[in-house]
């Protein structure tokens, strides 16, 4: 189930057990003869019939501003008009349990709420206990002060679960994000990995003109040999560099296809301006000095490139590059083979 369905499951199963908690009062005010409150109560059960129709068009933050107000006018008119020691106003206490369900831009305003209610609960104790003497000014005092840190201790709990939520949240986040880095991204030479390369493809369907050029070192092997493998990752990194600026970050994805081969496709060039682009690379590798401990290293790279047709780009097109690719390697390296 996605998460969003998720939420309007929750929120329609709350919307549900209110209404049949008023249907159930529907009988007991009938039985008791509480007619002010029977009257109410069929409001009541229309309002959540309502409600349901206001959860499931998504309006979260209406149905919980509209549940809030509901129960406060519930609680007064049922303890105005059925006595307080009928126990109503406990509602309003255990109204502090919404503080879990946050519609709200503000986190604050579901606190709000809940301290309205507790002011109401104090406003109705005080106006309907009735009060004869000073023991039983105690009391009330002290069952307020209880009643109070009740509240408290639920709405600080909710706090705490948030905080914790927010700090995982975060943690997932951050996570996700690095694994989307370790996915994407070549890691040596923070270039785009295969798998985000074939998505650009996807992506690049709808462009008029698309050209695909595959790119390999020529002899890399005897660079690894000669000067050792941590010297072919330093010229790996430095021709991905140049590749960079040389061929600039607009209208151009460049991959690292594997081991020391390279892809890129252009999506606002035809082929030959993508080929004067490509060719401006291989003649600046051609002359960069790849310094690394003291030796002096040059290098060149091959080319085969290719404009797509009509179709897709897909395997057969970048085999057809790398078959221009091949043709360069065969016929002496450091060209560029154009289709
Ligand atoms: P050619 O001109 O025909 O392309 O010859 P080549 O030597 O470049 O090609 P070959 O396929 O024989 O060798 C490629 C080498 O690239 C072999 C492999 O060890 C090396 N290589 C692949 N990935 C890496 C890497 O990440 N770092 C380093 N240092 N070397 C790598
Ligand atoms: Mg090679
Ligand atoms: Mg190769």
């Amino acid at each position: 189930m996605r998460i969003k369905d998720n939420v309007k499951s929750v929120y329609t199963q709350i919307i549900v057990l209110c209404e049949i908690f008023h249907i159930s009062f529907l009988f007991i005010f009938k039985h008791f003869s509480m007619q002010i409150p029977f009257m109410y109560n069929i409001g009541s059960v229309i309002f959540y019939i309502l409600m349901l129709f206001v959860v499931l068009k998504g309006y979260y933050r209406v149905c919980i501003v509209l549940v809030h107000l509901e129960v406060s006018a519930f609680v007064t008119v049922t303890v105005l008009n059925g006595g307080y020691s009928s126990d109503f106003a406990l509602y309003l206490i255990s109204m502090a349990t919404f503080v879990y369900f946050n519609p709200f831009k503000h986190r604050s305003v579901t606190y709000i709420f809940s301290i309205c209610e507790v002011l109401l609960y104090i406003g109705l104790t005080l106006h309907c206990r009735h009060i004869y003497s000073e023991a039983e000014v105690h009391i009330v005092f002290v069952s307020i002060y209880n009643t109070v840190l009740a509240v408290g201790i639920i709405l600080i709990g909710a706090y705490i679960s948030d905080v914790s939520a927010t700090v995982t949240h975060r943690k997932l986040v951050d996570e996700n994000k690095t694994l989307n880095n370790l996915a994407n991204y070549d890691r040596l030479t923070g270039l785009q990995s295969r798998r985000m390369f074939m998505e650009r493809i996807k992506d690049s369907e709808d462009n008029k003109s698309v050209v695909i050029c595959i790119g390999d070192i020529d002899d890399f092997k005897k660079i690894n040999d000669t000067y050792g493998h941590l010297c072919g990752d330093y010229v790996l990194q430095n021709i991905s560099e140049i590749m960079r600026k040389s061929l600039g970050l607009e209208n151009i994805d460049i991959c690292r296809w594997g081991g020391e081969e390279f892809v890129f496709m252009f999506c606002n060039d035809d082929i030959d301006s993508a080929f004067v682009k490509v060719e401006n690379l291989r003649k600046t590798i051609e002359n960069k000095n790849f310094v690394y401990e003291n030796n002096n290293i040059y290098v060149t790279m091959t080319f085969g490139i290719i404009e797509r047709d009509s179709g897709k780009v897909d395997d057969v097109l970048l085999e057809s590059a790398d078959k221009l690719l091949y043709r360069g390697k065969i016929n002496g390296k450091n060209v560029v083979v154009k289709a």
